[in-house]
């Protein structure tokens, strides 16, 4: 990961100490000896994540960080502040300002990477989402609203703590900041809830006195359905060992006893956004998958998809001396529907066409529609007189019903024609199959619709 951090300190070898770190790192660094130079350099080039000083001369770093949070090109950019140990109220006035983590000082070099790669990470996904949020936008796909700002917020969390009093303290913290706790002693049964209760985030105390946290984590981490769950571990100080097999295993983040609210709650917004972008970025994902393949009307696979489906069943077919067969179908005097009852009623027809087709064929049979009213359904392990049986049954429960398409119109009868072929010995690819099923099918509408015609090769 080359993110570009801004270090941003009044003091020559603090900074000089932060880029030796992040650079041995292999991070990009940029630093700025003061407020005003930070907020210049953020806005002439990219900042993956500011490191920020509390204490500086003119401009502090909560004016900074407000103006960075203020500001549309860098609202953004994560800021990890930088605070004296002394001063805990710092880290309130932190939070206000829209820092999204601190650091204390002097900084531990294990908790610089853990924090900035987690920020890194989170700006990675942010700056993916909102170009595609642009994209979507100039196609008009756009959700309405913008929900970026609620991200972190009314999170769903399992705090796994066997120790009453210090998972009180935690749950009133984050119940504090509007999220919704479940809390489970037991390691066992925190494992049994989580793969059906929802989280967004989970939170393993490293202290238990009856079991491991640990093998918690790594148990999250080798079950596939719970894999990305974010996790963040609670650890004592001095505890450094246990600490990196935690983030080893996976861990996305920790945090020290004694817990600091506000610490805490920075870190659990981090990740609750990170872990929600994510979702969101994989949904497109198969949304956009969904969309090459499918027909958006009917929901059946399309032509794209069944041509390079075919082939790959007819290979096998050839390879296994298996059989292989075809229905087209077309319904019959579809034009009339449309002119007489509009294109709605139409597409009305077309989907429960296509609903009726999908509930009689098998699971391995593949329907799809290839356009306009014609539809193809491929049926591995099937010679031409089942495909016949098969596509006599098809046409039956087209015609055995009419189709209702809406209280104005009501019910319209609706037939198909339909063309049956199968893999002959020496058809070599499958369009010779396909042309032969069309063939049929042109039989079967010549010959009065409302028939299937078998290929007669
Ligand atoms: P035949 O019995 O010979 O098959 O006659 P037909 O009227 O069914 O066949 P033709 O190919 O003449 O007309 C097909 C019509 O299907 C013409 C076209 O407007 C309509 N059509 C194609 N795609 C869609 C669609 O997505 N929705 C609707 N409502 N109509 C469509
Ligand atoms: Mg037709
Ligand atoms: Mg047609």
């Amino acid at each position: 990961m080359t993110a570009r951090v801004l270090v941003v300190d009044d003091v020559d070898a603090n900074v000089k100490l932060l880029e030796k770190w992040l650079t041995s790192e292999y991070f990009d660094v940029r630093t700025a000896r003061s407020g005003r130079e930070a907020l210049q350099i953020c806005a002439s080039e990219r900042a993956d994540v500011v490191l920020l000083d509390v204490m500086m001369p003119a401009m502090d770093g909560f004016e900074v960080c407000r103006r960075l949070k203020a500001a549309p090109s860098t609202q953004h950019t994560p800021v990890i502040m930088v605070t004296a140990l002394d001063q805990p109220g710092d880290r309130v006035k932190g939070l206000m300002a829209g820092a999204d983590d601190f650091l204390t000082k002097p900084v531990d070099d294990l908790a610089l990477i853990t924090r900035v790669k987690n920020l890194a990470r989170l700006k990675m996904l942010t700056d993916e989402m909102l170009m595609r949020a642009s994209t979507e936008e100039r196609l008009g796909l756009a959700d309405t609203g913008n929900s970026f700002g609620q991200a972190g917020r009314r999170a769903r969390i399992l705090l796994v703590e066997d120790r009453g009093r210090a998972a009180d303290r935690i749950v009133n913290v984050l119940n504090g900041d509007e999220h919704e706790v479940e809390h489970e002693s037991d390691p066992p049964s925190a494992l049994l809830r989580i793969p059906d209760g929802n989280f967004d985030l989970v939170i393993v105390s490293l202290s238990l006195k009856r079991s491991d946290g640990l093998r918690l984590c790594s148990q999250i981490r080798s079950l596939d359905r719970i894999r990305h769950l974010p996790i963040m571990i609670i650890t004592e100080p001095d505890e450094d060992g246990r600490l990196l097999r935690g983030l080893d295993i996976g861990v996305n983040d920790y945090t020290v006893r004694p817990v600091d609210a506000n610490e805490l709650l920075a870190r659990v917004r981090t990740q609750v956004k990170r872990k929600r972008y994510t979702d969101h970025l994989r949904s497109r994902l198969e949304e956009t998958v969904e969309m090459a393949i499918l027909d958006p009307l009917t929901a059946l696979h399309n032509r794209r998809y069944m041509t390079s489906h075919l082939k790959t069943l007819f290979q096998e077919s050839v390879e296994r001396s298996k059989a292989l067969s075809l229905l087209v179908l077309d319904i019959d005097y579809f034009k009339a529907i449309n002119d007489s009852y509009g294109h709605d009623a139409g597409d009305k027809v077309l989907r429960e066409f296509a609903a009726r087709i999908r509930r009689n064929i098998r699971g391995l049979d593949l329907a799809c529609r290839l356009g306009g009213e014609e539809f193809v359904v491929v049926m591995p392990d099937t010679d031409l007189s089942k495909a016949y049986l098969v596509g006599e049954r098809l046409r039956q429960c087209i015609a055995a019903s009419p189709f209702y398409v809406g209280d104005r119109i009501g019910t319209l009868q609706v037939t198909a024609s339909v063309g049956v072929a199968a893999r002959e010995f020496g058809d070599g690819t499958p369009d010779l199959m396909l042309k032969r099923a069309d063939q049929a099918l042109y039989c079967a509408k010549r010959d009065g619709r409302n028939r299937v015609v078998a290929d007669a090769a």
